[in-house]
C-alpha cells in the first residue's frame, strides 16, 4: 500500500488528544477531512443507520452497527454472543458474514464489545477514554487497510475507500466505530435508554434529538402505561 493511500484513509488509527478520541493516520499527520467528506459521513450516520428495532428478538436499535454490538449484552437479555452459535446468529442478523472459525471470532467480538462499552460514557462526558480500549479497536483497524478509488457515477465522480482485503465481521464493526468518530458525532445524542432497569444504549439520529427510549414498543410503551396509571390514581 502506498503512503498517499494511507493518508486518505479516514480513520486508519484512533488517538486520544485532550481527552477526545480523534482519527489519526499511520504516517503521523492528522487526517484532515474536507467539509464535504465530513458532511457525507454525517449523512451516512442518518441515512444508512435508521433507528431500527428488534430483529429475531435481538436489539438492533442502536442507530449504529457498533452500538448494536454493545447492546448484545444487557441486563434484560443477557449475553447474546456468549456462544459461537449465538455470535453466528447475531452476525447473520446484522447482515455481516461470520467467519468459519466461529469460536475465535465470537471471542474477538466480545473483546471488541467490552472495549466499545468502556468508551461509551467517556464519549458522552468528554472524559479521557481508556487507552487499552482504544488499543483493542486499533488492533482491528490495522487489519482494515483500504485505498481510495474513484468511480464514474452517471455524470459524477464518486469517491470510495476500497478494503485491501475483505473485512471480517468484527473488523467491519471496528471500522464503523472509527467512521463514527471521524464523522464528528454529537456526544449529547449518545444515550442510555430512559427505561427503568433498561441497560440498552443508542445514538439518537432523530431530527429533533428527543429520543428517550431504546424502543417505543418496549420501554416507551411501558412508560406510557405507567404514567397513565399514575394519572388515574391521582384523579381517583
Ligand atoms: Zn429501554
Amino acid at each position: 500500500m502506498t503512503r498517499s493511500a494511507r493518508r486518505a484513509c479516514p480513520a486508519s488509527r484512533l488517538t486520544v488528544e485532550n481527552g477526545l478520541i480523534r482519527p489519526f493516520n499511520i504516517s503521523g499527520n492528522d487526517y484532515i477531512a474536507s467539509n464535504r467528506q465530513i458532511e457525507r459521513l454525517r449523512l451516512q450516520i442518518v441515512t444508512q443507520h435508521p433507528p431500527g428495532d428488534f430483529r429475531e428478538g435481538m436489539p438492533f436499535l442502536g442507530g449504529r452497527l457498533w452500538i448494536d454490538l454493545v447492546n448484545t449484552r444487557s441486563d434484560a437479555l443477557g449475553d447474546l454472543v456468549s456462544s459461537p452459535d449465538g455470535w453466528q446468529k447475531w452476525a447473520a442478523t446484522a447482515e455481516l458474514e461470520p467467519a468459519a472459525d466461529a469460536p475465535f471470532e465470537a471471542k474477538e467480538a466480545r473483546e471488541l464489545r467490552s472495549a466499545l462499552a468502556r468508551l461509551f460514557d467517556p464519549l458522552i462526558e468528554g472524559n479521557r477514554p481508556p487507552a487499552d480500549a482504544i488499543g483493542v479497536i486499533n488492533s482491528h483497524l490495522r487489519r482494515a487497510a483500504s485505498f481510495p478509488q474513484l468511480s464514474a457515477n452517471e455524470s459524477r465522480l464518486a469517491f470510495q475507500q476500497i478494503p485491501v482485503e475483505p473485512l471480517s465481521a468484527v473488523g467491519e464493526i471496528a471500522v464503523d466505530f472509527a467512521n463514527f468518530i471521524a464523522a464528528g458525532f454529537e456526544p449529547a445524542r449518545l444515550r442510555h435508554c430512559s427505561g427503568e432497569a433498561c441497560s440498552l444504549v443508542f445514538y439518537d439520529s432523530s431530527r429533533n434529538g428527543a429520543r428517550r427510549w431504546c424502543s417505543m414498543e418496549v420501554c416507551g410503551n411501558r412508560h406510557k402505561v405507567k404514567s397513565h396509571r399514575a394519572r388515574k390514581t391521582d384523579t381517583e
